[in-house]
């Protein structure tokens, strides 16, 4: 087969971090960039997210990273040249904990302002302003961003590639990538990720579903929970998983007024409002993860989960006795064994790989992209709190998690 078209670097997927990644790498004079989406941009989880945006994380490079996607979102007019913004809220955000989380709530607030995030403790008073239909009883202790609240990831995504055609990229849509090619193929694939660099050939660029190849020096997989199967066809072995998340919009029968988004971390949701006047409700119960193919399965939420979600909430708001579910849907995350991305290279050289962001990709997104056009020009991160080992695939292999320093009782490695 004949290579038709060529690319310095081919990134597939045309989610939020393939075009974080593609408009990072125009940022360091990288500009011969295809991005290969199989779909239509953003529908992936992208499409899906619920946008909310928090630095509260105990793993420090995560919060720096939303930290910075706090800084984007906020002046995206002017950083992305896009005429009103990507539809970012600033509308604060909030967590609460049970009496078992308060020290670890602490711990985390205090290590992220330590690093400049605007951060703090609140007390019961003040929120209760800020959440007047809530009843509190149950919490502990909160903390408050007020510059956090909730985007649109979509939008984002859109922003971030216009800013990339800018600067010369090249976006095709409908095009699935169906290999990686690589110089040195395996017939059986044997070479499994785990190790540095370099053991598994190299990348030297992809074939599509119509049987056409793209050369390129540079292969950055961004394909979501797609990425798995693409990096197995090359021996790297990405522990990806598609773990269904339902989501519910509630009309909550009289105005709430102007809340921040709350992480209920007693009742493990959260609750943030919609410009319609609604309430999107999201789970943060990861205790028992429903793992389904990411091509099918069903988009709607289940009644039993309905009904669970509705006491919780009631629970939570018993002030708002008139809540109807106006509808709701259901997305994926891309769920690695630790709940932290991988933003790496990998054993074939010059396949790297951004994919795994078990729920937290959108806020870090445009650090990501970052990231991303650090490994793939200078091999290193630049920014000394975003350390690259953190996010390396070997840690799987080497059973090196990345994991809280202080995490939260019922929330997993979520926070
Ligand atoms: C329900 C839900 C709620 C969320 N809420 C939040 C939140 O509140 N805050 C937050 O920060 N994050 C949140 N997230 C997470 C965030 O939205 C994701 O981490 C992020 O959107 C992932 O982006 P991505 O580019 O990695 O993947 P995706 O958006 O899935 O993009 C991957 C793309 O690759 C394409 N693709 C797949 N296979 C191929 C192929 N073979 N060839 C070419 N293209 C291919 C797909 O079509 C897709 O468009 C949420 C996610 C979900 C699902």
């Amino acid at each position: 087969m004949t290579v038709q078209a060529s690319a310095d670097v081919v990134i597939v997927g045309g989610g939020i971090e393939g075009a974080a990644a593609a408009w990072a790498l125009t940022r360091k004079g990288v500009c011969n960039v295809l991005v290969l989406e199989r779909a239509t941009v953003g529908s992936g989880g992208t499409g899906r997210s619920s946008g909310i945006v928090r630095c509260h994380y105990g793993v420090r490079s995560l919060a720096v990273m939303a930290w910075h996607g706090v800084q984007l979102l906020t002046h995206a007019t002017e950083i992305l040249g896009v005429a009103d913004g990507v539809g970012f809220e600033p509308v604060g955000y909030l967590v609460g904990v049970g009496p078992g989380d308060a020290a670890a709530l602490a711990a985390n607030v205090a290590a992220a302002a330590a690093v400049g995030i605007d951060t703090r403790l609140a007390d019961p008073t003040e929120v209760a302003e800020l959440w007047p239909a809530a009843d509190l009883a149950d919490f502990a202790a909160f903390a408050y961003e007020p510059r956090g609240g909730y985007g649109d990831a979509y939008r984002t995504c859109h922003a971030y590639l216009a800013a990339a055609r800018q600067g010369g990229v090249r976006v095709r849509q409908g095009v699935p990538v169906t290999r990686i090619l690589t110089s040195g193929e395996r017939a059986g694939g044997d070479e499994r990720a785990g190790g540095g660099e370099g053991s598994g050939g190299r990348a030297i660029g992809v074939e599509l579903a119509d049987g056409s190849r793209i050369a390129a020096g540079t292969v950055v997989l961004a394909a979501g929970v797609w990425s798995a199967a693409l990096a197995a066809g090359v021996g790297v072995d990405l522990p990806l998983r598609a773990q269904r998340e339902q989501i519910l919009l509630v009309a909550p029968g009289a105005p709430v007024g102007n809340v921040p988004v709350l992480s209920d971390l007693v009742g493990l949701q959260y609750v943030r409002p919609e410009r319609s006047g609604e309430l999107l409700v999201g789970n943060s119960d990861h205790s028992r993860p429903q793992w389904v193919d990411p091509d099918a399965y069903p988009g709607t939420a289940d009644p039993q989960y309905v009904e669970r979600a509705v006491g919780r909430f009631a629970h939570r708001f018993p002030g708002l006795p008139e809540v109807a579910l106006s509808s709701s849907y259901a997305g994926c995350y891309d769920v690695t064994p630790d709940y932290n991305p991988i933003i790496s290279a990998t054993p074939v050289d010059g396949l790297f790989v951004a994919a795994g962001f078990s729920g937290h990709g959108f806020k870090i997104s445009v650090a990501v992209g970052e990231l991303v056009a650090d490994l793939v020009v200078d091999g290193d991160s630049s920014h000394p709190l975003i350390p690259a080992a953190d996010f390396r695939l070997s840690r799987f292999a080497e059973n090196a998690p990345l994991v809280s320093p202080h995490p939260y009782a019922g929330a997993g490695q979520m926070r």
